[in-house]
Parts: structure tokens; sequence; C-alpha cells
């Protein structure tokens, strides 16, 4: 298993198959399983669907690390008008995006030129901007970023990664910035001395950040945002809840389109808060050999689709 999860990583980073694969057309079509679309009026269209069942949603268009910064200008300028939209329509939606389609690769000043323009924007609406976590190459940048833009914007979050050794130091320090934080178990080929690679101690390690986060945000009010699937895990959060006295109607959970609908949509029921997070774009190829990796059984799902029209 762990063999197939770096394998699929590495084809995730590799070039040559970032050019070929996508136009493979037995990929495109079980790339549905993961996207509405590539336009963000798929992602829009599918937002509406999933607000009618309770459950809102976070947009993120994909493509990360740019090679100049021209293009982040572009991302910067479509993310301004997908809040326009939002706004206009008068829609339940928040944005996730990455610091490295901004520019992050490329140079801090412009990157957070651009992030405060779009920041801007959310906070005229009171809406959320989430910041994804990438790989450990950006994950100092990415969390010294955060502390800065917070200073100057109130409400923004940023995920955090419990396979990352760093973690508990990085929310010990981050509480001080009363951040808005999600929680992830971590989508990217990480070396020993870095990261966890065992399941049962990333999912220990996650459990224990949960804790952290419920008591920090029972005192301070911010949101504390649970991004998995992993069910076992979401009953230990919630069993936590309670002996926190944390209220279980302000647990809230995030997971991905196409994955575990029927536990969102229980987990509504139950009354706590829960958001699909929709991807679409057309540089889809790395995030989804990502999720290939965290099931390889998807890919004998791809294959299928080998077979089929
Ligand atoms: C809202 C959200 C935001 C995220 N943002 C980031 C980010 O910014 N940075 C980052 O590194 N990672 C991010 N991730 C990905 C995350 O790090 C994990 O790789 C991913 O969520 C799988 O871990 P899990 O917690 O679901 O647990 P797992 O133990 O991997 O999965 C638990 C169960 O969920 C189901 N499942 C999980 N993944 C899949 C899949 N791909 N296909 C089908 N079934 C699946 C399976 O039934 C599995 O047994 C995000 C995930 C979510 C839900």
């Amino acid at each position: 298993m762990a063999v197939m999860r770096n394998f699929l990583l590495w084809c995730s980073d590799n070039p040559t198959l970032r050019n070929k694969v996508p136009q493979m057309s037995f990929v495109q079509r079980a790339l549905k399983r993961f996207m509405p679309g590539e336009e963000i009026d798929d992602a829009i269209t599918a937002s509406k669907e999933f607000f009618n069942i309770g459950i809102p949603a976070v947009l993120t268009r994909l493509g990360e690390d740019l090679q100049n910064l021209s293009e982040a200008d572009e991302v910067t300028n479509h993310y301004l008008s997908v809040i326009d939209k939002i706004a206009e329509e008068n829609l339940d939606i928040e944005i996730s995006l990455k610091l490295t389609q901004l520019g992050l690769s490329l140079s801090q000043e412009k990157t957070f030129e651009n992030f405060d323009k779009i920041a801007e924007r959310a906070e005229k609406l009171n809406n959320i901007v989430w910041i994804d976590m990438e790989g450990s190459k950006y994950t100092k940048k990415t969390i010294e970023f955060y502390k800065r833009i917070k200073s100057k914007r109130s409400y923004i979050g940023l995920c955090l990664q419990s396979y990352l050794f760093s973690s508990h130091k990085d929310l010990n320090d981050l509480l001080e910035v009363t951040p808005n934080i999600r929680l992830v178990k971590g989508a990217y080929n990480e070396p020993h001395d870095i990261a966890l690679r065992d399941k049962f101690r990333v999912d220990e390690n996650y459990l224990d950040l949960s804790r952290k986060m419920l008591e920090a945000s029972n005192k301070d009010g911010n949101r504390m945002v649970f991004g998995t699937h992993d069910l076992k895990l979401i009953k230990a959060i919630k069993k936590e809840a309670d002996i926190l006295n944390y209220p279980q109607s302000k647990l809230e959970f995030h997971m991905l389109y196409g994955i575990k609908l029927n536990a969102q949509k229980q987990l509504v029921e139950e009354g706590h808060i829960v958001r699909t997070l929709i991807s679409y774009g057309k540089l889809w190829y790395p995030w989804y050999m990502r999720r290939l990796a965290e099931r390889p059984a998807n890919v004998m799902f791809v294959l299928k689709n080998m077979f089929s029209k």
C-alpha cells in the first residue's frame, strides 16, 4: 500500500505525466467523481445543490507552483470575480487557495499584495479566505505569511497537517494570533525526518492537535475545523468535545466533494456544521494524483473507466 502511495505521489510531481495524463479520456471520465467540472460555473452549480441539502461549500481553483507572476495576477483576478459572484447571488460559499497560486515561490511581497486584495474583498462580505497547506518546502513560509496577514485581516483561515512533527509547535505559536484552523492529515510525499508515515501515529497526532484546537476555540471563539473523512477520528473528536464542554453544534467538519457523502449528511442531521470542498479548474493533475494516493483502490476505479464510454 505504501509503495503504491509513494508511486502515485511521485507521479503527481512528474512533468511528463503532468502533460500527458490529463489528455486521456478515461482519466477525464474518472475525474468526475471528485470534481463536478473544470469551470467555476460547474462548481457553483454543485455548491447550490449541496447547499440545498444543508451543506454549504468551500471552493478552490486548482493550480499550484506557478512559473511567472502574470499567472498569479490572473488567479487573483479570478478569485476577486468569484467573490463578486458569491455576493451578487448571495451564496453561502467560502474560498480556499494555495499561496503558490498567488506567487509564493517567486515573490513573497507580490503574494502578500495579491492575497490582501482577495482578503479585503472577502472581508467586506464577512467571508473567510482559507489558505491550503502545501508541501513542506512551503510550510514555514506559509505560517509566517499567515501571521503577517492575520495582523491586517482577521477573518483568514489556515490549514495545518497532522503528519508533520512541527505542527504542535506551529499550532502553539499560531494560537497567539487567534487563528482559524482547518486540520488535515496531509497529502504530500514528505521525508521520514519531518513527517510521520505510519497511519496510526498520524491519526494519534491528529487527535492530540484536535484537543488543543477545541480548548483554544472554547476560549477565543475562533473557527476550528476538522478536514477529514476518517469516521473513527470524527467519533473521537465528538467525544473529546463532550469532555471539554465544547458544544456539538459548533463542531465543524469539512470533507471533499465526492467522498463520504452519506457521512456528510449524517453529520448535518446530528447538528454539526459541515462544508464540502469543491475543486474546479484545468490544472487538476497533481491534485487528482494525491486523491488517488490517499486511497490506492481509487486506481481500480480509474482503470474501470478505460473500458466504459
Ligand atoms: C476539506 C479538506 C481540505 C484539505 N486541504 C488540504 C491541504 O490544504 N493540504 C493537504 O496537505 N491536504 C489537504 N487535504 C487532504 C488531507 O490531507 C488528506 O490527504 C485527505 O483528507 C485524506 O485523509 P483523511 O483524513 O480523510 O483520512 P484517511 O485515513 O486517508 O481516510 C479515511 C477514509 O476516508 C475515505 N477516503 C479518504 N480519502 C479518500 C479518497 N481520496 N478517495 C476515496 N475515499 C477516501 C476512505 O474511506 C478512508 O478509509 C484536505 C482534506 C480535506 C477533507
